[in-house]
């Protein structure tokens, strides 16, 4: 069987060396010493100078958008061709999702579009670097400072990716990343925000632990979002590793690319001017081709060879919004288009090319 996604780990006596001194601190959470070590080797990895770290990417994203203080009921634009985690952050925080149609080449915001749903209750855009694929950052931040609008991005699939040689951590007022298991780089469960903004290091730490300031001192309505010493020190380990797992990911895309180049009816993501990528996700578009995106997602699962409809269906259709004034999947034709045609492919470091080219027999025969 080969699964989509296949987690890096380290050794486990790496591992083991790396949370021994836990069963003498007895110290388990609560922004210990591995969490410190992980949040300053992030600063230093992504080049960023503030990193919050979360038990996951979702509260993470929850968290930041609640630190904005923006008004309850306010407009943000956001895209649906993302994880249903992306929409949510921005509901539960009591605000409503507006759904911008997505750029046809890289699934990303399409911003002339984003531009026009601009109205007098917009807050905030949560734009998506969808399969590590950078959104137009320069042409985001001109408009949102014209319209004097927060910019948050969900970075879940950004890890280690950079623009002109910045690290995706570094646009907009905040990003998210996750360090979910199947994501790139991961803590097993976790999460982490970037920003540059001083004042904020105080009150994403306090939201993140129910709002504590200090020994009897409460200042704010915050949950409990906290990563564990045992996350954080998988963290240190694999980040130790992940330059490694990046290129091996590299030579697999590499492989697809070549197996599936002026295939007519195979459409892939070419790849970005200026931006280093980090081989995220392999996703294939069936546009024209001699079998639609579900005969294929049937017949490699046949093959015991699990690809995935990721992002299918978009987050504008799916029952708790599908309801909402402003969604409804024929309002963003593109994302559309592309989330009824699109799959993703098994990618993880230690697929091997042989794999490869035995999942590209079978699509392309
Ligand atoms: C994984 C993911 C999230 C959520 O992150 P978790 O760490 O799983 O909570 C949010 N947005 C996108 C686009 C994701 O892929």
């Amino acid at each position: 069987m080969i699964n989509v996604t296949r987690s890096s780990m380290p050794s486990f006596e790496e591992y083991c060396e790396e949370i021994r001194p836990l069963w003498e601190s007895r110290w388990l959470t609560n922004m210990g010493v591995k969490h410190k070590e992980l949040e300053g080797m992030l600063c230093d990895y992504l080049k960023t100078p503030h990193v919050a770290l979360y038990t996951n990417g979702h509260l993470a994203l929850e968290n930041v958008i609640a630190a904005m203080n923006l008004p309850q009921g306010g407009e943000v634009i956001t895209t649906p061709f993302t994880f249903v985690s992306t929409t949510h952050s921005i509901v539960r925080n009591g605000l409503v999702p507006v759904f911008c149609d997505v750029d046809p080449k890289t699934y990303t915001m399409d911003v002339e579009k984003m531009e026009s749903l601009i109205t007098h209750k917009t807050v905030a855009i949560v734009p998506v670097h969808v399969y590590g694929n950078l959104c137009d950052v320069e042409a985001i931040e001109a408009v949102a400072k014209k319209h004097n609008l927060k910019v948050i991005y969900d970075a879940a699939h950004a890890f280690g990716v950079r623009y002109k040689g910045v690290s995706a951590a570094n646009f907009g007022d905040a990003s998210m990343f996750s360090f979910h298991a199947t994501k790139v780089y991961n803590t097993i469960e976790g999460g982490a925000v970037c920003f540059k903004d001083d004042t904020l290091v105080q009150l994403l730490n306090d939201l993140k632990n129910f709002g504590i300031r200090g020994r009897e001192e409460v200042g704010y309505v915050g949950g409990n979002a906290k990563m564990s010493e045992f996350q954080a020190a998988m963290g240190i380990c694999n980040l130790r590793h992940l330059d490694g797992e990046i290129a091996k990911r590299k030579a697999v895309v590499e492989r697809y690319r070549q197996r599936f180049a002026g295939v007519e009816g195979i459409i892939l993501c070419d790849e970005q001017d200026g931006v280093e990528s980090n081989y995220a996700y392999f996703p294939v578009v069936f546009d024209g081709f001699k079998r639609d995106r579900n005969e294929i997602y049937e017949l490699l699962q046949e093959y015991s060879i699990v690809a995935r409809k990721y992002f299918y269906p978009l987050t504008n259709d799916i029952d708790c919004y599908r309801d909402l004034p402003t969604a409804g999947a024929d309002k963003t034709p593109v994302a559309k288009h592309i989330a009824d045609r699109v799959l993703t492919l098994p990618l993880y470091a230690d697929l091997s090319l042989e794999d490869v080219d035995r999942i590209c027999d079978i699509i392309l025969n």
